[in-house]
């Protein structure tokens, strides 16, 4: 079974143009509107078969100051919410056999809640987030206030605006012909290789960055670089931008430090790495954009 990556589906209607002050306050009074709950990193899932995390509002009631809210959006007309509470909130839940606090790559992992739902724990992760760690103006030190719904923080002492970031990662299938290259990384899985990736620099194209990032982890140079798709990744806010690279040369060369290894596979190997039945090494999750950049290879 071909499960879809997860964080891509994301079906709440925005409402990027209308992001009032009063936004919040009136999606919190409406009793009707869904609770996206995160203690510190870790959203809290109403359990079931499977569960879900939009919570009733009344949820709200239940868990000690909040931090910061961010009117997400609506989802069929419903407004949505996501609250920050203190980590400590998620030990509230512990001995309730209705709630759970569990980390979003295991939520993932483990189809805890529809696919659909994975990409508002993953929008509400990154901004309750970026609303943590950015309570201060990166241009004077003054204390920094939410604003338009909670996606701005402004400086009221120098005037700055703060937008959330989002940080554009390279993810790459480089190819040979029949053969692609990935590579292992110490704290990886025992067996599992995956393709090799790399931060965007300021001032570089996607597709540079693709050459740059193999060449220095693999001593592999790159030629032609094509676009697949890209996956919201939210540890903490970064977005992969899945491509496929033609590989000009064949020599692997690593250092040893970002990889312990490097090697090319055929593509009897991927198809046997994601049935799962080779005997030496083994795909990267499915949950993940490189498990769909290697299948879609092993279908050209
Ligand atoms: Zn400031």
């Amino acid at each position: 079974m071909t499960r879809p990556i997860a964080y891509i589906t994301n079906p709440l209607v925005r409402h990027s143009a209308e992001r009032d002050p009063e936004a919040i306050a009136n999606a919190v009074a409406n009793p009707w509107t869904a609770m996206v709950v995160l203690a510190g990193d870790l959203p809290i899932l109403q359990t079931g078969e499977p569960g879900t995390s939009l919570l009733p509002a009344a949820i709200l009631r239940r868990l000690p100051a909040h931090q910061e809210q961010v009117f997400l959006g609506t989802l069929n007309d419903r407004p949505v919410v996501a609250t920050l509470a203190p980590p400590e909130a998620a030990e509230l839940f512990q001995d309730d056999p209705v709630f759970a606090a569990v980390d979003l790559r295991s939520i993932a992992m483990r189809g805890l809640v529809p696919a659909e739902e994975l990409g508002m724990l993953a929008m509400a992760k990154s901004l309750l987030d970026w609303h943590r760690r950015h309570r201060f103006c990166a241009n004077c030190g003054a204390p920094t206030q939410a604003a338009q719904a909670g996606f701005r923080r402004d400086c009221a002492a120098c005037g700055a605006q703060h937008f959330p970031r989002t940080d554009p990662v390279v993810i790459m299938l480089v190819t040979s012909g029949e053969k692609c290259l990935m590579g292992r990384q110490p704290r990886f899985p025992e067996k599992m290789y995956s393709c090799l990736a790399g931060f965007l620099e300021p001032g570089e194209t996607i597709e540079d960055a693709v050459r740059r990032e193999t060449f220095e982890e693999a001593g592999i140079r790159v030629g032609a670089v094509r676009y697949l798709a890209s996956q919201p990744w939210p540890f903490p806010s970064n977005v992969m931008i899945g491509c496929i690279g033609e590989a000009l040369t064949d020599d692997i060369a690593f250092d040893g430090e970002e990889l312990e290894d490097a090697r090319w596979f055929t593509k009897d190997d991927i198809r046997r790495m994601l049935e799962g039945t080779h005997e030496e090494f083994l795909a990267p999750a499915p949950i993940a954009i490189a498990n769909h950049l290697i299948r879609e290879w092993v279908k050209e």
